[in-house]
């Protein structure tokens, strides 16, 4: 994972051209995912769906159009930006988590699927648009996955979905207003290695599925893990792709019609492409510990103090493994801030090649809700993004300026 370069160019050299701290994205490791992602998946009707959350810059969301991937979003902006990146409203999922239902309606009116997460929006979609407009159901399946309770969205007490256990609520309410249920969803969370958790959550679907006429489109939802360092094992796609795929088919066989199946990876397409590139202002080396501090922070990249998740950290400035050290990497925001952690969520320290202060220092795994969960605190301005493909690096976000910080100030 300690690559020093992106389609032959230099991180040193894309840091010296664009600044730090930047987003850095490789356009064929996106590429690579999405083929890997169709391959797993055998005779069956397979769409994917981008979760575009992970990443919403246009650039990659062009890219993922070009590429026949279709989009799920969760606002109304990033609705509009799907737009914005050329896609039809037809081709958009909008999977929204407790809005209000004139965000549902907004969508509608683009042309989006819309995807129902509570029994009051549902009754309001059916008295709206009684038989007219079709959609999906976003039900929980009352599953536990995903790497941390904070990523975790299918157990009983998540906030996600339509209880398993409403079904008849949900019947009553269809009839009632003859809703079109053209497909349905779940999401068991992010960071999910394990096959059998989404055989059961899909098995938990195909079982909800039978009383629904109507389906054509089966939402299997994202969460596919990827490898976050050199031994650290990602989902086996192969696998589950075979397994869901077997299940689905099975599925679509008992229920008489062959149906779509969506899947909506964020993390997967898009985690491994993007690295982080911050420059190293101060290695302090204090009596009990030496602390890397780099001109960034949990501002740019919250990952670590919001998840405890491990990014791998290296020295792109030196390639030379003969001398390491350890260091505990942090940022300069004002509280405790901190990018080095261990897999169990604890603060840590990293063998890195020895780091001189002006060094670039890399982590990897940035390409997914790296940029997208950045902000302004403590008033810094957001890094820039850089595009790499067909071997050139073009800047597909400028650096912010003062101006960008008081433009809606009075
Ligand atoms: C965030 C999200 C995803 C993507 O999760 P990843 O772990 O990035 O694959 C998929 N579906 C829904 C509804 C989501 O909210």
């Amino acid at each position: 994972m300690a690559y020093y370069s992106i389609q032959g160019i230099q991180l040193t050299d894309l840091a010296k051209q664009f600044g730090t701290p930047l987003y850095v994205y490789n356009a064929d490791k996106i590429r690579e995912k999405i083929s890997v992602l169709k391959s797993c998946f055998s005779n069956i009707d397979l769409k994917i769906k981008y979760a575009c959350k992970a990443n919403t810059n246009l650039s990659i969301l062009r890219l993922m159009r070009a590429e026949e991937v279709e989009i799920d979003v969760v606002s109304p902006q990033e609705l509009e930006l799907a737009l914005l990146a050329g896609y039809n409203g037809s081709q958009v999922t909008f999977t929204p988590s407790g809005v209000d239902f004139s965000e549902i309606e907004f969508a509608v009116s683009k042309g989006a699927i819309v995807n129902l997460d509570n029994l009051s929006v549902l009754e309001k979609f059916g008295q709206k648009y009684g038989t007219s407009k079709g959609c999906l159901i976003r039900i929980k399946p009352h599953i536990f996955g995903g790497g941390n309770e904070k990523i975790m969205t299918a157990h009983p007490e998540s906030k996600f979905g339509i209880s398993i256990h409403q079904k008849a609520e949900i019947l009553d309410l269809v009839n009632k207003y003859g809703i079109k249920i053209i497909g349905l969803h779940q999401h068991t969370g992010s960071d999910i290695k394990d096959g059998k958790t989404f055989i059961d959550a899909a098995e938990a679907v195909f079982e909800f599925a039978k009383d629904f006429k109507d389906l054509e489109i089966i939402d299997l939802g994202g969460g596919f893990k990827v490898p976050y360092a050199p031994n650290d094992p990602g989902v086996n796609m192969e696998e589950v792709g075979a397994a869901m795929s077997n299940a689905f088919q099975e599925f679509c066989q008992k229920y008489g019609k062959k149906l779509t199946l969506w899947v909506e990876p964020g993390k997967f397409l898009v985690s491994e492409s993007g690295t982080f590139l911050t420059q190293a202002t101060v290695v302090k080396r204090d009596p009990v510990k030496t602390f890397l501090g780099i001109n960034s922070g949990l501002n740019h990249l919250i990952r670590p103090m919001m998840y405890g998740s491990y990014h791998y950290i290296f020295n792109a400035s030196n390639t030379d493994e003969a001398k390491q050290e350890e260091y505990r990497v942090v940022g300069n925001i004002c509280e405790t801030d901190t990018f080095s952690f261990d897999f169990k969520g604890k603060q840590n320290e990293r063998l890195l090649n020895e780091v001189k202060e002006g060094d670039i220092i890399a982590m990897a795994n940035a390409g997914a809700y790296g940029f997208t969960m950045a902000s302004h605190y403590n008033s810094r301005f957001l890094p820039a993004e850089v595009l790499v493909d067909g071997g050139e690096a073009r800047i597909i976000r400028m650096r912010e300026t003062m101006e960008d910080l008081v433009r809606n100030q009075i």
